[in-house]
């Protein structure tokens, strides 16, 4: 093999697996079209779990800290107060997408990831025990050798049609239009509805204002390409009643409330992330959230498979798992939508919602789907708690943070040390949650709860492989 696993499209999603993959001891090579990152700023905010899990492998110490924080979310677009969710990271943290990718992209080639820019992959050829991925690169044509491809080239993936996934669901009925304006001085507004539609605007620290804009009724155009931002001053002067024509546009775009999701996630060696296994309309930051926590879930398993450790029947999880989370993220961005691209009619469903979200119960609920908290993986959601749940960094204690920094399972039991071996990739240390000794998968889920020790070897088997 050329590459044990080729990752398609070096994205957020494609370096955080790069990076999971070679924690887990597995080589990886990743194939990006574009010969540099684009510098687009699109997704901008990252959710509770995706800071936890940031913390889990050091990336928030190579931040240099936490980025800027705010409390203030939002359930399309009615006010939701984040703090006093139960995570150390409440909030929405503000990191621009072209940061979380440059640091990203050096943690996974710190580790040994192997990135080759330029290269846009065009065919794929499964054979019995591996894929040949072809590409045309800065060399000409070129073809590797894997033994598992991972497509993580977004929302229009050549691996998902390459691969023959099937990706029911719908295209966008409604749109929002973005612009980045420089020149122009307009109120910041948050979520502001108009008689005629929707309207925000944030004044950014260089100075640029960023408005996006919906107009109630008006329908997704079908496009090839981004819209004119002509397009964008006639229907903020519809909707708003300002003259936006005398700014710069920085970068223009629109994005409808599409929403479709793989019916599997995974095809034999090939296996799909991210955008790629799921389009939906970037509301409420959860977009880019929702595909590093895939990449996540995957790293871990796929480095145990293509390293032989554990058999292939470890990465249908994967699928049951992330398909399952991807889903329900889904249904809550689909509800969203609804409520803040809705018109007029929807001025009752919005004012008794709005009541609800005050509720304590409610808005936490709310609040823990925002931050990605209330994932329960599997059959945990039948087992004890916290059984298939994720557990907060500050749970594991500093010898339970290292082994996760680096991969590894943690057994925390009360006996610390002196506790029982599981398995040679499970680190046994000091804790419990609510006194139950609990084994701690690499990606920070629960994997097993209580203390018997048949049941923590089976559990750490199956997670983990048999012994190496
Ligand atoms: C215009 C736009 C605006 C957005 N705004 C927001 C926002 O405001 N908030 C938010 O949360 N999210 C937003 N998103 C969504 C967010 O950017 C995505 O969820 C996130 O980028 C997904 O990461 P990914 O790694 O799965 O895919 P991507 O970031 O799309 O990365 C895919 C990579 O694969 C590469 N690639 C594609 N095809 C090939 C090929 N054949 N061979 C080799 N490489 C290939 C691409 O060049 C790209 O680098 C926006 C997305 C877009 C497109």
């Amino acid at each position: 093999m050329d590459a044990p696993v080729v990752i398609v499209g070096a994205g957020p999603v494609g370096l955080m697996l790069a990076g999971e993959l070679r924690l887990g001891g597995a080589g990886v090579r990743v194939l990006e079209r574009l010969a540099e990152p684009s510098g687009e700023s699109r997704a901008s905010t990252l959710n509770a779990r995706t800071m936890e899990i940031f913390d889990q492998r050091g990336l928030v110490e190579r931040l240099g800290g936490p980025p800027p924080n705010d409390m203030r979310g939002h359930f399309g677009g009615i006010p939701l107060d984040l703090s006093g969710t139960p995570t150390p990271y409440p909030g929405q943290w503000k990191l621009p997408q072209p940061r979380t990718e440059e640091l990203l992209g050096e943690w996974a080639s710190g580790l040994g990831a192997e990135v080759r820019r330029g290269v846009r992959v065009r065919a794929l050829r499964p054979g019995p025990d591996h894929v040949e991925v072809e590409a045309d690169g800065p060399g000409g044509p070129t073809t590797v050798r894997a033994s598992y491809v991972v497509g993580c080239d977004g929302e229009e993936s050549t691996v998902r049609r390459l691969g023959g996934f099937a990706f029911p669901g719908r295209d966008a009925r409604r749109e929002l239009l973005r612009a980045d304006v420089a020149g122009v001085d307009v109120p910041d507004r948050r979520f502001e509805r108009h008689p005629e539609g929707l309207a925000i605007a944030a004044r950014r620290p260089d100075g640029a204002t960023r408005v996006m804009v919906h107009a109630f009724g008006r329908r997704a155009r079908e496009r090839t390409a981004a819209p004119g931002f002509d397009e964008v001053v006639e229907v903020w002067k519809r909707v708003v009643g300002e003259d936006l024509s005398g700014g710069t546009p920085l970068w223009v775009n629109a994005f409808g409330d599409t929403a479709r999701q793989a019916e599997r996630y995974r095809a034999g060696r090939v296996l799909l992330a991210g955008d790629a296994a799921h389009r939906q309309m970037p509301v409420g930051g959860l977009a880019v959230n929702l595909g590093l926590q895939d990449a996540v879930n995957l790293g871990w398993k796929l480095a145990a498979v293509a390293t032989g450790r554990a058999p292939e029947e470890l990465l249908d999880t994967y699928h049951e798992e992330r398909h399952a989370a991807g889903r329900r993220t889904l249904a809550a961005i689909g509800a969203q939508t609804e409520v803040l691209l809705g018109g007029p009619e929807t001025g009752a469903l919005r004012t008794v919602l709005a009541e609800l979200v005050g509720m304590p119960r409610v808005r936490g609920r709310l609040a823990a789907s925002a931050g990605g908290l209330d994932v329960r993986y599997g059959t945990g959601s039948d087992g004890p708690p916290p059984l298939g749940a994720h557990i907060p960094p500050g749970a594991l204690g500093g010898a339970g943070a290292a082994a996760l920094r680096a991969g590894r399972g943690v057994l925390l039991h009360p006996d610390g040390a002196a506790g029982p071996v599981v398995h040679d990739r499970v680190e046994t240390v000091r804790g419990s949650v609510d006194g139950a000794p609990v084994l701690v998968r690499p990606d920070g889920h629960a994997a097993y709860v209580g203390g018997d020790a048949d049941g923590l070897g089976a559990a750490a088997r199956r997670w983990f492989g048999g012994p190496v």
